[in-house]
Formats: C-alpha cells, structure tokens, sequence
C-alpha cells in the first residue's frame, strides 16, 4: 500500500515537474519574441503606423492606397498566420498583419 502511494505520489511529481518545465518553455519562447510595434514609437509616428488600416482615415493620409495593409506589403517579414510580424522598416519589432504605414510597398 505504502509503495502505491509513493508511486502515485512519485508519478503525480513527475507530471507537475513536466507541465511546469512546458510552462516555462513557453514563456522563454515568448520572452524572446520581438516587442510590438508601439504606435507612440517616434519612427511609427513619422511614418503613420497604425494597428488596423480598415480604420484610417484616407482624407488625413494622402498616401493611404485603399486595400493596402501589412499583409499586402513588400516589408513585410516573418511566417505568414501569425498576427504580428516582422518588418523591414522597423527592425527588432512586430507590426499588425492588418497594419498600415506609409512605408507600405505593394509586393511584387
Ligand atoms: Fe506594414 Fe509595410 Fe509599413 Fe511595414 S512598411 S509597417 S509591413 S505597411
């Protein structure tokens, strides 16, 4: 009986030990991650980063093509699926697929 209890105990460890070195994986592997794009960065001001192009305003951004965001632009870097990428004009940092500055250049 003694000897189930201290396999069982033993067995539970073993799992505990498992999930929290699987928690702490994950969080390493976020922790590496490229920060997001601050739309208060002073290079994302000059240049009119926003998150969601669908919400700009075309008459305040002259250079604004309609239907162009990050996911369309010749910038953009990284695996295509995720939600935030890198880009070439602001090297270290993810920008929102659904993004928009007036960096953007149509892919080719
Ligand atoms: Fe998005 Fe292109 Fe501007 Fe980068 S350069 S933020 S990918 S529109």
């Amino acid at each position: 009986m003694k000897d189930a209890i201290s396999r069982r105990l033993l067995i539970q460890r073993a799992a505990g030990a498992a999930m929290l070195a699987a928690a702490g994986a994950a969080v390493r592997s976020r922790a590496a991650e490229p920060a997001r794009l601050d739309v208060r960065d002073p290079l994302a001001v000059a240049l009119a980063y926003v998150e969601d192009a669908s919400k700009l305003d075309a008459a305040k951004t002259p250079k604004f093509v309609r239907g162009s965001n990050c996911s369309n632009c010749l910038q953009l870097q990284g695996k295509a699926g995720d939600p935030y990428r890198p880009c070439a004009l602001f090297p270290g940092k993810l920008v929102a697929v659904g993004g928009w500055c007036s960096g953007w250049t149509p892919e080719m």
